[in-house]
């Protein structure tokens, strides 16, 4: 019998037990639900209150607390970097779209908690922690001038142009308020029901550019989410864009000044920061290529073709074992790179993980998922297009992908600046 052979996953009874608990939730709900929502025809149901979304985020807070993913520091109840792997792959093998719409509700209350501010505390940490979820959180970063872009710190300072240019979203001191104007991308995950979002910001843009990081709830006056756009895969998932007119914040919410944000002062700098989404990313693909791999196997070994189960055909065997061999490794590196982030920033608090590492295990785990998932496609035959197989999802999720949170090309365009400059 396979299994598990990392020891450090496979021998710890904790690990494994929180393994199990969350691969039930993903089995019985979140793929099920997934399933549902994906071929929704009205797409802009799945924000509505009474969404299915809802309930699958609940499903997963009873086993995987809000608390947990707020390090003890900061007020949580923390989680190892071998827990987050193990939950965020588990979800991903159930749904990958859902996985990201857990995933990122965090960023909000994150940034209140690492400010120890207790204002901020009491209005996004602790409602946070004692809602449900239909207290939402996300991350409004992109814009319809700037996508690629914002994800290249270290390639475009290198190409002779003056870094990421700064946001088209302004935010204005105005007494001990900020006045903030602009939209978001279409692409904001979970925007289209959130109650809050982490936003980056132009600070004072007349005076020079400066990036700044707040925290907007998303009834103030002047917001509009915008509807879930319709799109191939992830469907269970919304994305929509956020716009703000003349929206006022209290200063206290401005939680990330440009001193923050600058790698020189020591503190948080924004690679730090998607170190962590990128080891979310690469455990989320992971899993969705566990997933189409064992559909396929599973398939294989019942389709039977010229007197025999397809999979003892040599050919199918082979790609079985190819996808096999492509799960092990990109789980295997994103696994020690997503402690390596761990232990080099909320274990040590050193804040120095490597970038072009992290990258590299979003980039390789996303690559292997959509492999993956279309070589189980392949092997289904004509069921692997239909919906009544659950590859067909799994291949437009894989597809999507490849996209979400930076293109391959432009994430290896950046870590491969890291290493050309830094092996
Ligand atoms: C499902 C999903 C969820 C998302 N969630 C969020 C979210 O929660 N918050 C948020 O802020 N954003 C989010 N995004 C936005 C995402 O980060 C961007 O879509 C992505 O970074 C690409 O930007 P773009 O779509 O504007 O494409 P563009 O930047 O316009 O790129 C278009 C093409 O040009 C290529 N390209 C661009 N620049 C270069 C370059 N310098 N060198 C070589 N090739 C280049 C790209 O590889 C791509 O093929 C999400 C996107 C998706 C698909």
């Amino acid at each position: 019998m396979l299994r598990d052979i990392d020891p450090g996953y496979a021998d710890d009874e904790v690990l494994r037990m929180l393994r199990e608990e969350v691969e039930e939730v993903a089995r019985d709900v979140v793929r099920p639900a997934g399933k549902e929502l994906d071929a929704m025809d009205d797409h802009s149901g799945l924000a509505d209150p009474d969404s299915r979304y809802f309930e699958v985020m609940d499903a997963i807070h009873e086993v995987v607390p809000r608390s947990s993913f707020l390090p003890e520091e900061f007020g949580g109840d923390g989680m190892s970097g071998k827990e987050f792997h193990t939950v965020m792959e588990t979800l991903g093998w159930g749904s990958p779209g859902l996985a990201m719409g857990f995933a990122v509700d965090v960023m909000p209350p994150l940034f209140a908690a690492v400010t120890f501010d207790d204002d901020l505390r009491e209005d996004y940490v602790e409602p946070w922690l004692s809602g449900d979820s239909h207290h939402q959180g996300c991350w409004g970063v992109t814009e319809p001038r700037h996508g690629s872009e914002t994800l290249m710190i270290d390639s475009l300072l290198k190409d002779g142009a003056e870094g990421v240019p700064p946001p088209d979203v302004t935010a204005e001191k105005d007494g001990d308020q900020y006045v903030v104007d602009g939209a978001k991308a279409s692409w904001v995950t979970a925007g289209p029901m959130s109650t809050h979002c982490a936003l980056h910001v132009d600070i004072d843009a007349a005076e020079g550019s400066h990036g700044g990081l707040c925290l907007v709830p998303l009834d103030s006056d002047g917001v509009t989410q915008g509807e879930p756009i319709d799109k191939i895969g992830q469907r269970d998932c919304p994305q929509g864009d956020l716009a703000f007119d003349s929206v006022r914040i209290p200063e206290q919410n401005m939680i990330m000044t440009p001193e923050i944000l600058n790698p020189d002062t020591g503190l948080v700098s924004f690679d730090q920061l998607l170190c962590f989404t990128s080891c979310g990313m690469a455990a989320v693909s992971a899993g969705l290529a566990r997933a189409a791999f064992e559909e396929a196997l599973d398939y294989a070994r019942e389709r039977e073709q010229a007197g025999k189960p397809i999979a003892e055909h040599q050919a199918v065997k082979l790609d079985l074992y190819e996808m096999f061999e492509k799960v092990e490794t990109a789980r295997a590196y994103s696994r020690r790179v997503t402690e390596h982030v761990w232990s080099r920033t909320l274990e040590s608090f050193e804040f120095d993980a490597s970038h072009p590492h992290a990258l590299a295990a979003q980039i390789y785990c996303k690559r292997t998922a959509f492999e993956v998932a279309h070589k189980a496609v392949q092997i289904h035959g004509g069921n692997g297009i239909t919906r009544d197989y659950p590859v067909e999802k799994m291949f437009r999720d894989s597809r999507v992908k490849l996209i979400e949170d930076g293109t391959l090309d432009v994430l290896g365009l950046e870590a491969g600046t890291g290493v050309v400059d830094g092996y």
